[in-house]
């Protein structure tokens, strides 16, 4: 099935910037797709688009079928069933671990048990009660990854996620990222302009020209 049906997508800035002309590509259930391309090629409004935080111009957006995006349709971005993990983590420097993983959740019974099985998967158990601040970049990225699992999304964007850090935390956490993707049996599609990252974990890659 796919999770992702992206249509003749075209977008411009002030009708102006032209950031991308008529995209068309699927992503299906399962799968980790990486869009590479040039600084300015139109990675992060791509993006964007399918968050539903930006309108497109043209073309359509489909999630697991349902329409998103289309002529005179637009859905909010908490419809889309998608989770953005923003490229400077965006975490609350003011809440822990904890209350950061749980920002998203509902405050039911089996909460408890759902942090605890994120936090396994993200390999930060006896960090509970840690700030942003007194964490790697690394975990910051896996805190703010397990915060936007949180909220069971069908579809994990990620935006330029590796880029804030260095080469040898980079392998690793491609690594771990693949292995929390795999383990959920989720979607995830991210951007990056760096050809590594996608050819180390991607299982399809997008080209963006210009
Ligand atoms: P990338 O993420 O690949 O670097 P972007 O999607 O950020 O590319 O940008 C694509 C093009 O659109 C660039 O020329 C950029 O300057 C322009 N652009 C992006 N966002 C805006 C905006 N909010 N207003 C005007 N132009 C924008
Ligand atoms: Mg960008």
């Amino acid at each position: 099935m796919n999770v992702l049906e992206v249509q003749n997508l075209s977008k411009s800035y002030d009708g102006k910037v032209e950031a991308l002309r008529s995209c068309s590509f699927q992503l299906q259930k399962g799968s980790i797709c990486a869009i590479v391309g040039e600084s300015g090629s139109g990675k992060s409004t791509m993006l964007r688009l399918i968050a539903g935080l930006e309108r497109p111009n043209s073309g359509t957006i489909r999630i697991n079928g349902a329409l998103m995006s289309g002529d005179d349709f637009i859905a909010a971005p908490q419809e889309r069933k998608t989770g953005l993990v923003f490229q400077n983590y965006a975490l609350f420097p003011h809440l822990t671990v904890r209350q950061n993983i749980q920002f998203g959740m509902s405050s039911s019974s089996s909460s408890e048990d759902q942090f605890e099985e994120l936090m396994r998967l993200i390999k930060m158990e006896g960090f509970e009660k840690a700030y942003p601040s007194e964490l790697s970049g690394g975990q910051q990225q896996r805190v703010a990854i397990a915060r936007t699992l949180a909220t069971h999304p069908d579809l994990l964007l990620l935006d330029e996620p590796f880029s804030n850090l260095d080469a040898a935390l980079k392998t690793d956490l491609r690594q771990q990222i693949k292995s929390i993707v795999k383990q959920l049996d989720t979607t995830m599609l991210f951007i990056t302009h760096d050809l590594v990252d996608a050819l180390d974990i991607a299982d399809e890659i997008i080209f963006l020209e210009e």
